[in-house]
């Protein structure tokens, strides 16, 4: 079985500043840590290559210092990494990024499974992971929250649903999304981290994977993150008192002129 993993490298949520320059998310000297969707991700595609055999390659597209959560990757469980960076990538927003993974897919070659996360903690769109599966043509299923039964020809998954979950079938070559409930990941093993330390990782530039210049990065985005400011707060609060009618009411009133 061979699984890719696509993982990014987010800022820290308790580091998250922005580029007073550039008005985005700042990326350079900010903790950075795996996009914890992804790292169930990883867990999922390591525990069916440690029931069906196979290998697991983990792929990001990010800047050089992103070779940090691929090692992480290696000492998870992952078989081989692939860091896709070039300055070219910069300001991508999601129809780029997917542009980019679905070039670097067709690089690494034929595939059964892609394993992606809901979403990632800083762009929040969900968007990758099926605009990957779109552009590379095939069936796709998101918020998985287990995989009931796995085969060399397909899988039986729960889709997480407002209401519950569906079942649903799904034959490779396919794409999922997981939530966070569908597993624990494993902690590194020391055994895992020597091996990322000495791990090859295999760099692709936006020649290597092929791609057209006028669909990465900022010249390949529709979208433009053109502010990002943090939420205002409103001071002042104020407590509700009386019995639970009265307070009800005080409720209501305080609502209404934002109705
Ligand atoms: C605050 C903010 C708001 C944004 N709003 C938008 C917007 O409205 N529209 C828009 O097009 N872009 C937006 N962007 C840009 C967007 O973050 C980037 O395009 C990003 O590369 C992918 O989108 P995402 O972060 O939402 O990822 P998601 O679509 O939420 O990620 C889902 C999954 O896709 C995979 N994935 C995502 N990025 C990568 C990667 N670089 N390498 C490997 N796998 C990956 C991971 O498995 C991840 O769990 C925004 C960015 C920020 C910081």
């Amino acid at each position: 079985m061979k699984i890719i993993v696509c993982v990014k490298q987010v800022p820290d949520a308790s580091d998250v500043r922005l580029d007073p320059v550039t008005n985005t998310l700042a990326r350079e000297g900010v903790q950075s840590i795996m996009n914890p969707y992804d790292q169930h991700a990883l867990e999922e595609a390591v525990r069916l290559k440690e029931k069906h055999g196979g290998e697991v390659i983990v792929v990001t597209m990010g800047p050089p210092q992103a070779e940090e959560i691929l090692r992480l990757a290696i000492s998870c469980g992952a078989d081989s990494v692939v860091l896709v960076s070039d300055r070219a990538f910069a300001g991508a927003d999601t129809w780029a990024t997917s542009y980019t993974l679905e070039h670097a897919v067709k690089k690494i070659g034929a595939f059964d499974l892609i394993l992606c996360g809901k979403q990632a903690i800083d762009g929040d769109t969900a968007q990758v992971g099926p605009g990957l599966a779109t552009r590379l043509d095939i069936p796709y299923l998101t918020c998985v929250q287990k995989v009931r039964e796995s085969s060399d020809k397909g899988l039986i998954v729960e889709r997480m649903m407002d209401d519950g979950y569906d079942v649903v079938a799904v034959d490779y070559p396919a794409l999922l999304t997981v939530v966070k409930n569908i597993n624990e990941p494993r902690v590194p093993s020391l055994k895992g981290k020597m091996k990322a330390k000495k791990a090859e990782i295999l760099r692709l530039s936006a020649a290597d994977i092929g791609a057209d210049a006028a669909c990465i990065g900022l010249p390949g985005s529709p979208t433009k993150v053109v502010n990002v400011f943090p939420p205002e707060t409103r001071g002042g609060r104020s407590v509700l008192t009386g019995t639970l009618d009265e307070q009800l009411d005080q409720l209501v009133d305080k609502l209404l002129p934002y109705l």
